[in-house]
């Protein structure tokens, strides 16, 4: 592991002692400690002012329990999140998981990981997440609305478009978004549709939101390869994982001229050489709910692979679309010896430290997800504006208004690791340039 910064060392040891067990916050703690250094040394003002040590300890974190009742009768309960990390650059924003793997120490990963990356978007959006163990996989739409109905009943006192605006993760889409803006609504007597990001197109939300994570991922991917004089054109792609992000990444990259050749689900990853048939795909995944081994009954030029590692199968450029630590060093090792170039995280914090350092030592070009997945939030914050201004903004509109955002995230990046002495770091520019946006605002605002 890199060493830290003698001023960081003492932050860190003090984060893993506050918070026992929480070995995702840790990690994620941990990767943008290391790029701060050179901030350390710049900025005497921020250790001043205990700026990274208030910045690691989240403003507020809510704990509740949702009891609801199952199809049968049964009693059922869950345990719901919200952590509310930062709100020093607008109300607090990000998404709401529902997975079993869901605790305490995974919202505070992906809360303290949104700071970062909300701030990168340079929009007016503080960072925040929430969700609950509760897993819909095998629940009726009946349950799956009483589980959110619940869940709403204990939130809804801490949200509000000036205050908290939770949108989708894992496990939380369109569907469940409405479940809970209904619930939300009857609660409050408000029609408040700021509220709530990644609602639907016919009651406040905005176009591009639902394609927003996966096709941001992909301008961003774009970006790297012109920064190399380089373009999709004929690429060999592994995008795992086969949900909102993958799904949308597939679409951009099709158009882009790339070919994906592979995609996953828990279950394993299927193979198709002669490019992943989107549509199927969606009918599976979105419209049956089905398991990503369907594709190869149906598909002749396609093989399942049951388990096994995604990271095996050759490619130019690879995008973790899953989930957390998903890719590990031996899928990094596979990569590398298939010659892959370049490895994207349209997930949270897909790649292990261990395969971070080294795809890095074999000279990948890694960029990490609070930079490359930026556009799903980016496009939540349009969404935003368009519903403060009661405005409903055109497709074409709103996907250029995401590609721009996505190429100044990714020069302010370039720019930033330039500034710090680590040119064409990815990570350290999008955690200086996340960090230092989120510092200042909190300077100015004093100790609060
Ligand atoms: N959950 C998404 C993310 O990881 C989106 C959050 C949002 O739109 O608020 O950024």
């Amino acid at each position: 592991m890199p060493l830290l910064h003698e001023q960081l060392t003492p932050v860190f040891d003090e984060v893993m002692n506050r918070n026992p067990g929480e070995t995702e916050f840790h990690q994620a703690v941990r990767e943008v400690l290391e790029s701060l250094s050179p901030v350390v040394e710049q900025h005497p003002e921020y250790a001043d002012a205990e700026i990274i040590r208030r910045l690691c300890e989240p403003e507020r974190q809510i704990i509740f329990r949702v009891p609801w009742t199952d199809d049968s009768g049964r009693v059922q309960l869950n345990r719901g999140f919200r952590v509310e990390f930062n709100s020093a650059l607008g109300p607090y924003k990000g998404g709401l998981r529902f997975h079993p793997s869901v605790y305490l120490g995974i919202v505070k990963f992906l809360g303290f990981e949104q700071i970062f990356k909300n701030s990168l978007t340079g929009l007016p959006i503080g960072g925040a997440k929430g969700g609950s163990d509760f897993d819909p996989k095998g629940r009726s739409e009946a349950e799956v609305m009483r589980f959110c109905q619940s869940f709403m009943l204990e939130l809804y006192r801490h949200l509000g478009e000036y205050t908290d605006v939770p949108a989708g993760d894992i496990g939380v889409g369109g569907r469940e978004i409405g479940y809970m803006f209904g619930q939300y609504k009857r609660i409050t007597n408000r029609y408040e549709s700021g509220t709530f990001t990644g609602k639907g197109l016919t009651w406040g939300g905005s176009r591009v939101r639902t394609e927003a994570t996966g096709y941001g991922t992909v301008f961003f991917v774009d970006e790297m390869l012109r920064a190399a004089g380089d373009s999709f054109e004929g690429k060999r792609v592994i995008v795992s994982g086969s949900g909102n992000v993958a799904i949308y990444a597939i679409e951009k990259i099709h158009q882009l001229g790339g070919r994906v050749i592979a995609c996953s689900d828990s279950g394993g990853y299927i193979v198709d050489e002669d490019g992943v048939d989107l549509s199927l795909v969606k009918e599976i995944k979105n419209d049956r709910r089905g398991r990503i081994e369907e594709y190869a009954t149906v598909r002749t030029s396609a093989r399942f692979v049951a388990g096994g590692s995604i990271w095996d199968v050759p490619s130019d450029i690879a995008l973790p679309c899953a989930t957390q630590n998903e890719l590990d060093e031996p899928g990094a090792t596979a990569l590398i010896r298939s010659g892959c170039r370049i490895v994207a995280e349209g997930a949270n914090m897909p790649t292990t430290p261990g395969a971070i350092r080294a795809l890095r030592e074999a000279g990948v070009s890694f960029a990490p997800g609070k930079a490359v997945n930026a556009g799903g939030v980016a496009t939540s914050a349009l969404e935003m504006q368009q519903n403060a201004s009661r405005d409903s903004w055109t497709f074409e509109h709103t996907e250029e208004r995401l590609a721009v955002i996505m190429s100044s995230i990714h020069d302010r990046c370039l720019e930033t690791a330039d500034r710090y002495g680590t040119p064409g770091d990815y990570v350290a520019g999008a955690n200086i340039a996340g960090f230092i946006r989120v510092a200042d605002a909190m300077l100015a605002l004093g100790v609060i």
